[in-house]
């Protein structure tokens, strides 16, 4: 199975709203194109691009894996309507009944009407090479996705573990998240959580490694220049 990191996410998280910015991947097996996650409303320019210089139209993708139905996971759905859904089942009961103001309604609209696969099983082999663990915490039905690249086994996390920051924290404290980590951690070795770029454990320090610099411009058209270029520029560090 090939696996391309699309878009990277990135943790921010300015006083005005989120910045929403999650992982998107691509991986290819046999018949089956897939997209892990789909973004929030801005994402939606930059998936275009980046599947168009793929030459990958959206009726190639037959298969979208959901972490979780969070809108900056869903909401670029309408793209995709006739590809098949994956997600649990307590993923889509909770999205259906609760009040959590992270779920757009509009989006559980649109899936209520597009073919889907709800996993009532852990560990469920969803096609060779993909298995999905469930790791609920963030949401009751979170899933997070571990596919088979050869050497590489890398686990989609979606917001099970957000962040850098979160997955440090899950190696030493007793959370959710640690509990996440425990079950994740025999099945994988390169971790991308929804908001960061691809991250490695180191096994003797126990420390976090990021695997790729992950950074985001502002670039102020027509307005703010610095030194003539990249104004703003933030890093995760
Ligand atoms: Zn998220």
């Amino acid at each position: 199975m090939t696996a391309e990191l699309l878009l990277m996410g990135f943790p921010g998280v300015p006083d005005r709203c989120g910045l929403s910015w999650s992982s998107i991947v691509l991986c290819s097996i046999d018949k089956y194109k897939i997209l892990v996650d789909l973004g929030a409303p801005m994402a939606r320019r930059p998936l275009l691009r980046e599947l168009a210089k793929r030459s990958i139209s959206l009726q190639e993708i037959n298969m979208i894996l959901l972490t979780h139905l969070h809108y900056d996971h869903i909401m670029n759905c309408d793209l995709f309507p006739d590809a098949l859904y994956v997600f649990s089942e307590t993923e889509w009961i909770y999205a259906n009944s609760s009040e959590d103001t992270a779920i757009s309604k509009w989006s559980i609209q649109a899936l209520n009407s597009f073919q889907k696969q709800l996993l009532k099983k852990d560990h469920e082999t969803i096609i060779p090479g993909v298995k999905a663990l469930f790791t609920p915490g963030h949401t009751p039905g979170s899933v997070t996705y571990v596919l088979d690249c050869g050497s590489d086994k890398m686990a989609i996390l979606g917001d099970a573990i957000k962040n850098r920051g979160e997955l440090q924290s899950g190696l030493t404290n007793n959370s959710a998240v640690s509990r996440n980590l425990q079950k994740i951690m025999p099945e994988a070795n390169v971790l991308l959580p929804g908001h960061d770029c691809r991250l490695r454990i180191n096994e003797l320090s126990r420390e976090v490694v990021p695997m790729e610099e992950n950074e985001v411009k502002f670039v102020f058209d027509g307005g703010m220049t610095v030194n003539g270029q990249n104004p703003v520029c933030l890093r995760v560090d």
